[in-house]
C-alpha cells in the first residue's frame, strides 16, 4: 500500500493553533481494528483527534477516525511517516515494527506506553522472562528449540504440555496443546515448527480465568478496574462477567499482581493483565497486553470511566477517570463468525435483534467487510442487578439454551 498523502486537516505541530478542545495532542493509533473503533468513539465525545494507521482501506476503526492512513503498522518508513502527523504514538495492537519505536522515541517521539514494554510483550517468552525477575506468579515456563529438548521439558512439567509461539499470537492462533510427548512434533508442527521459535508453559489446572484492566497516567499514578472473569471457547474469549463471582481475597490477590505486573513496565495507557485462578486459590499471571482489551469491552456501559476514555484520559496526560462500576453487574458476550459470508452475517444480526429486545442490552458491531468462523464481529453487553438476572437475559438473546451449550 502507498501511504495516504497527510491530509490537510492533520495540522502540523509546529504550526500555532488555538486550543479548543480538553486537548490539542494528535493522538496516533498503531491499528485499526475493534480496539482502534471504539478508542475513536471515545475520542469524538471529548474532542480529542485520533489518527489510525492500519493497512486496510475499510478497517473498523477507518470511518469513526479523525483521519486514516492506509499503511502496515509493521513497516519502518510508514510508521515513521505516520509518527509525523501525530504528538503521541499509541496501541491498539502489540505485533508494531518496535525497533522502529525505538528509533523514533530517540529523536523525541512520545509512544505511550514505551516502545521498551511493547518489546517485552510482543515476545511472550521475553514477558515471561520480565515477569519472573520482577516475582510475578507465573506458570512455570522454558524456551524450545528441538525435540530432544522439548521431550526433557515434557518429563519435567508434565502432560498436558502448552506450547506457544513466542510472537504474533492472539486469540489461541499461536497455542498448542500436547497430550503425550507422541503429539510434541504434530503440535510444534502445527505452529509452524521450531524456527518459528517456541516455548512450553507448564499446564495450568485453573478453576477460573480472570482479568484485571490496569491504568497508568502520565504522572504514574495507578488506577485498577473491578476483577473480571474471562470465559474462553476455543482459546478465544467468549463471555465475560463482571464482577468477577470470587471471594474479596481472590480479588485483592489479583489486583495485586496485576498492579505490580504493570508497575513493572513503562508508560501511560491501559495495561490488561490476564490471570488463572488455580484450585487451591492461587493467582498466575498468563500475559499482559499493552492496551485496551476485550475483557473491558463492558465498561462502555457500566464503568464511570470506560477502558477506551481512560486510555485516552492516560496517554495525553489527563486526569485518570473513575474505574468503578455504576452498575452491580455487567456481562459482555462476543459476537464470533459461525459461519462464513452472507449466512454469518445473518446468523449475528438476528443475534443482535433479539438483544434489542433485553432491557440493559447494548449491541456493538465493528463493521468489519469480511465474515469469517471464529472472528470477532462484534459483542454484546448486559448491565443489571446481578450476575444470575444477566445470566438469564443471555440465555433469553442465545434463545434459552444454556451457556455450556454456546
Ligand atoms: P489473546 O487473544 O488473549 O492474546 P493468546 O493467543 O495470546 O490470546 P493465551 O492468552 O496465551 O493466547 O492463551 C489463550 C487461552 O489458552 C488462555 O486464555 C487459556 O484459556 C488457555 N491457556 C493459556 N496458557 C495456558 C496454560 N499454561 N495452561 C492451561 N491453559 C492455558
Ligand atoms: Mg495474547
Ligand atoms: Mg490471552
Amino acid at each position: 500500500h502507498q501511504p495516504h498523502q497527510a491530509n490537510a486537516a492533520v495540522s502540523p505541530r509546529n504550526e500555532e493553533s488555538v486550543v479548543h478542545g480538553l486537548s490539542e495532542t494528535v493522538v496516533g493509533v498503531l491499528g485499526g481494528g475493534q480496539l482502534g473503533r471504539m478508542l475513536c468513539q471515545a475520542a469524538s465525545q471529548m474532542a480529542i483527534k485520533v489518527v489510525v494507521l492500519d493497512p486496510q482501506d475499510n478497517c473498523p476503526a477507518s470511518s469513526f477516525s479523525h483521519h486514516h492512513m492506509v499503511g502496515s503498522f509493521d513497516d519502518s518508513a510508514t510508521v515513521q511517516e505516520f509518527a509525523k502527523r501525530c504528538d503521541v504514538l499509541t496501541f491498539e495492537i502489540e505485533h508494531v515494527d518496535v525497533t522502529t519505536l525505538e528509533k523514533l522515541e530517540k529523536q523525541g517521539v512520545d509512544c505511550q506506553p514505551k516502545a521498551s514494554t511493547i518489546r517485552i510483550i510482543q515476545d511472550k517468552y521475553q514477558q515471561k522472562v520480565h515477569f519472573s525477575q520482577h516475582d510475578i506468579p507465573l506458570p512455570e515456563f522454558m524456551r524450545l528449540d528441538d525435540l530432544e529438548g522439548a521431550k526433557k521439558v515434557g518429563k519435567r512439567f508434565g502432560y498436558p504440555l502448552m506450547i506457544k509461539s513466542r510472537r504474533l499470537a492472539y486469540d489461541g492462533r499461536g497455542n498448542a496443546v500436547a497430550k503425550r510427548e507422541e503429539e510434541l512434533t504434530s503440535a510444534v508442527d502445527a505452529l509452524g515448527g521450531f524456527d518459528r521459535g517456541l516455548y512450553a508453559e507448564k499446564w495450568a489446572p485453573f478453576v477460573k480465568e480472570l482479568a484485571v484492566i490496569v491504568a497508568r497516567g502520565r504522572d504514574n499514578t495507578i488506577s485498577c478496574y473491578p476483577v473480571v472473569e474471562t470465559i474462553h471457547r476455543d482459546n478465544i474469549c467468549h463471555i465475560v462477567k463482571s464482577p468477577a463471582d470470587v471471594k474479596w481475597k481472590i480479588r485483592e490477590r489479583a489486583t495485586e499482581v496485576a498492579f505490580n505486573a504493570v508497575n513493572s513496565l513503562e508508560g501511560a495507557g491501559v495495561f490488561a493483565v490476564e490471570l488463572f485462578l488455580t484450585e487451591d486459590g492461587e493467582i498466575l499471571l498468563n500475559e499482559v497486553a499493552p492496551r485496551p482489551h476485550n475483557s473491558g469491552h463492558h465498561t462502555i456501559e457500566s464503568c464511570y470511566t470506560s477502558q477506551y476514555e481512560q486510555h485516552l484520559r492516560a496517554v495525553v496526560g489527563l486526569p485518570l477517570g473513575d474505574p468503578s462500576m455504576k452498575t452491580p453487574a455487567a456481562i459482555m458476550y462476543n459476537i464470533l463468525g459461525e459461519e462464513e459470508g452472507e449466512l454469518g452475517f445473518q446468523l449475528a444480526h438476528q443475534l443482535m435483534k433479539r438483544a434489542l429486545t433485553i432491557p440493559g442490552a447494548s449491541v456493538h458491531w465493528y463493521d468489519k467487510p469480511e465474515m469469517r468462523k471464529q472472528r470477532k464481529m462484534g459483542h454484546i453487553t448486559i448491565v443489571g442487578p446481578s450476575l444470575s438476572n444477566l445470566d438469564g437475559n443471555l440465555a433469553t438473546i442465545l434463545e434459552g439454551k444454556t451457556l455450556d451449550d454456546k
